[in-house]
This record gives C-alpha cells, sequence and structure tokens, in this order.
C-alpha cells in the first residue's frame, strides 16, 4: 500500500480557519480604527531581524532571548548560492516588534518628523514556548508605540486610554489593568541592589528558576507564580518607596491622568514585565476566562531604549495586545459581534435563467453584499437545502417566471418571507436590512 503522509501543523502553530478567520479580521480593524482615531499610523516591519537587535533590546539574560527565539544562520547577501552559511549573519524571527520598530525609527530618522512620532502595528511574533491554552509557538500581536522628547504623564494615559477604549469595543470588558512604575536609571539600580540582598538573605527558600535571576535579574522573582514563594516575595522592599523624587511625580500624574479619563486601575507593585527595556510606567491587562495565561496585554515606559540601540535620546513607551488570548476570552464571553457573513445565496434554475443570475450577483457584489452564485444547475429543493447550510440570510430564486417578468423572488431564509421584486426595489430591501442589523 502506498503510506501517504499526513502533514499537520507544527507544534505550537495553528490554522486561523472561517468563520474565526472573520472574528479576527475585525478585531484587527477596530484596532486599525481605534488606533487612527487616536493619530496612530500602521508600521509595516519585517518577521525577521538581526539577533543581536533582540539581544540588545530585549536583553540577553531574558527568557525571551536567551531561550525562546528562532535562530538560524543565513547565508551573507554576498556569498554564492549554496555557500555555506557565514555564523557572523545570525537572523532570528522576531519574538515581539518594539526593537523593529525603534530599529525603523532610527533608521528612517524618524526623530526628525514633527510632534510625537505615534506607530501601531499587527502581526505574528515567533517565541518557543511550551505550548498551552492561550500560548502558542507563532502568535499575534497589535502593538502601538508612542516615540518622541516628552515624558508626560498624559502619553502615557493617553496610550492607556487607547488601549481601553480598544477592549471596550471589541466587548472584552471582564478586565482588569494593572499599574506599576519602575523607577527610572537614577532609583532602580539602588532599589535592584537592596533586592538583590534581601533575596541572598531567602536564598534556600526559593526555587531554581528564582535563585538564578538573583544573579541575572531579581526584579523577575517578582513575576514568580510558585505558590510557596509568595509569602515570600510579600515580605520583600517594594520599588513605589524607592522611587527618586521625579519617578514618584510621573507616576502620581499618570495617575491623575487616569482619573481624568475615568479608567478604573488597580496598582500592583509586582508587575515589573520581563523585558530590560522598561523604565518608570508599566501596566498589564488581564482578561477573564483564560485560566493561567490571562494576560492580554503588556506595555510599559522605555526611555532609553533607541539610545541603547544607537539612535538620538528619545522617550518611548507601547503596548503589545495578545490578539490569540484575546479572541480566546471574547469568544468563552459569548460576546461576540454580529458580522455580516453571506448575505444571499443566487438560486437559479435552468439555462435561461443564468446570464440573469450572473448580471445580478455582479450588482449585488458591487453593492457590497456578500453573494454566492452556484457555478453548475441543480435542483430547487438543493439549492434552498445548500443556501441554508451555508448560512445566507436569503436565497435569491431566479427561474424561467423571474426572467418573463423581469422580477426576482427573494426569500428570507430565517422565517422564509417570500416577495417579489424588481432589481431596484431588491437592493432597497437588501439595504435597509443590513442597516437594521447595523
Ligand atoms: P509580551 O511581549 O511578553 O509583553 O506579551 C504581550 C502579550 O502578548 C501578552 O500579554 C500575551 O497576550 C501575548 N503573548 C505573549 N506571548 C504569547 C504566546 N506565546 N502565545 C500567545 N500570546 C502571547
Amino acid at each position: 500500500m502506498n503510506e501517504r503522509k499526513q502533514f499537520r501543523a507544527i507544534k505550537g502553530t495553528r490554522d486561523i480557519t472561517p468563520p474565526d478567520s472573520a472574528l479576527w479580521n475585525w478585531f484587527e480593524r477596530t484596532a486599525r480604527d481605534t488606533f487612527e482615531s487616536f493619530n496612530f499610523r500602521e508600521i509595516r516591519l519585517p518577521i525577521f531581524e538581526e539577533t543581536s537587535l533582540f539581544a540588545r533590546s530585549v536583553g540577553g539574560e531574558t527568557d525571551i532571548v536567551s531561550k525562546e527565539m528562532y535562530t538560524f544562520a543565513d547565508r551573507s547577501s554576498s556569498a554564492a548560492e549554496g555557500a555555506p552559511a557565514d555564523p557572523g549573519d545570525l537572523i532570528s524571527l522576531r519574538p515581539e516588534a518594539t526593537a523593529s520598530t525603534m530599529r525603523a525609527y532610527i533608521e528612517h530618522g524618524m526623530h526628525a518628523l514633527p510632534g510625537n512620532v505615534k506607530l501601531y502595528y499587527i502581526g505574528p511574533m515567533f517565541r518557543r514556548e511550551r505550548p498551552q491554552k492561550g500560548r502558542y509557538r507563532q502568535f499575534y500581536q497589535i502593538g502601538a508605540e508612542v516615540l518622541g522628547q516628552s515624558d508626560a504623564p498624559a502619553i502615557d494615559a493617553e496610550v492607556i486610554e487607547m488601549l481601553m477604549l480598544f477592549f471596550q469595543r471589541v466587548g472584552l470588558t471582564r478586565t482588569t489593568l494593572y499599574i506599576n512604575s519602575i523607577g527610572d536609571k537614577n532609583c532602580r539600580p539602588a532599589y535592584v541592589e537592596l533586592l538583590r540582598a534581601e533575596l541572598q538573605k531567602v536564598k534556600d527558600q526559593l526555587g531554581a528558576d528564582s535563585q538564578r535571576r538573583i544573579e541575572t535579574n531579581p526584579l523577575r522573582v517578582l513575576d514568580s507564580k510558585i505558590p510557596h514563594e509568595q509569602d515570600i516575595i510579600a515580605k520583600l522592599p517594594r520599588i513605589a518607596d524607592h522611587l527618586c523624587d521625579a519617578c514618584k511625580e510621573n507616576y502620581a500624574g499618570l495617575k491623575r491622568e487616569l482619573a481624568l479619563r475615568g479608567i478604573a486601575y488597580e496598582e500592583n507593585w509586582r508587575l515589573v514585565r520581563g523585558l530590560d527595556y522598561y523604565t518608570r510606567t508599566t501596566f498589564e491587562v488581564i482578561a477573564e476566562g483564560l485560566g493561567s495565561q490571562n494576560a492580554v496585554c503588556g506595555g510599559g515606559r522605555y526611555d532609553g531604549l533607541v539610545e541603547l540601540l544607537g539612535g538620538p535620546p528619545t522617550k518611548g513607551i507601547g503596548f503589545a495586545i495578545g490578539t490569540d488570548r484575546s479572541i480566546l476570552s471574547i469568544q468563552e464571553s459569548g460576546n461576540l459581534p454580529q458580522l455580516p457573513g453571506l448575505a444571499v445565496f443566487v438560486a437559479w434554475m435552468g439555462m435561461d435563467a443564468y446570464p440573469t443570475a450572473v448580471k445580478i450577483a455582479r450588482t449585488l457584489r458591487d453593492a457590497g453584499f456578500d453573494v454566492e452564485l452556484p457555478g453548475e444547475e441543480m435542483k430547487f429543493k438543493k439549492l434552498l437545502n445548500l443556501a441554508d447550510r451555508l448560512g445566507a440570510r436569503y436565497a435569491l430564486i431566479i427561474g424561467s417566471d423571474e426572467v418573463a417578468s423581469g422580477t426576482f423572488t427573494l426569500k428570507r431564509l430565517a422565517d422564509a418571507d417570500q416577495k417579489k421584486l424588481n432589481e431596484s426595489e431588491l437592493i432597497e430591501t437588501l439595504k435597509s436590512e443590513r442597516g437594521n442589523r447595523a
């Protein structure tokens, strides 16, 4: 027997198939509309970059860079086809897009643009994590970044306002917004040392990961979800008590600005975020119905990142929404949008009716309706059955009677209500139904 291999999507990747893809498109469309109304503009970025860009910005000690990147040796562009890879040309699939956005900002001299540079991106990211519900190796983010000379708390608050407005518009309302300030280069180093010293005292009671992080990145210990570490962490010194005056004022300003916008939040002193580049404001949104992977957005301020990558002094703040998890949460809540879908199934019978069917299908498509036109003749019963199974709202019946009288029979499939209409009445009827649905 000829055994054929059954191919499957690679572990941690998946297909987004219809009808879910319509939900994804609607989600992304709503993000575009919302962000553009705040004067953000889209940046389309490459999927892969030099590995060292991520190592420098995200941080070589982070899990993302040290163990989760898909990295491979590229042939240098000057080498002949088939020549071995030059190990100096390591490239990685992007694990996040802030680094690429900064690279592009510098490369295109965007600091010379007037006002703040407000960018958003939409696309897949890649991290070699252990797959589980809400955690994939190829996942999707929608992110936004504001770059410029100011670190006014109003900028942070507006970014958060835009984020929460977007979540409201997509019906992701069972959420909690957490905020924190993790200080800046003036006050954080002393706090990190204090934390390290306190952690050393309790080292024996911590798990292997936290023990390692005492050396590499003590702030990350605060992220720990390990049950027996929680009581220990609760007693550690808190950054809020160690902020310098400027950071304290900035954080107070953020809270005033959020209140001005009517945005509810909770403070969470343990919210440090995993990436090295954050300063001052950090925030995260969690949603219900997701189990342990319940963060749907993470963000924060990253003053200094552009400089770190060789650009001019620039302040920045941004966030990344996890699309996969956000959509999972919307689906679990059952709060799904009514998307238009298939409006009309053209049920033509007899070759006499066919030219009329082709013509009206085009007319309706031009008018903005989704139309299915069967390519082969079928019996009436079969046509209506198929229209029903495809989820069409209407069957447009065209037989010899209709051709002779220049009319169409429009049958609403939900209640079998049926009308004979001429072309302009037909379009009017469909348009008014669309208006009622919107
Ligand atoms: P981060 O870039 O780690 O701050 O992640 C921002 C958001 O992206 C998170 O809050 C998640 O919603 C989402 N996210 C991160 N990693 C994954 C993953 N492996 N699978 C699915 N979503 C993810």
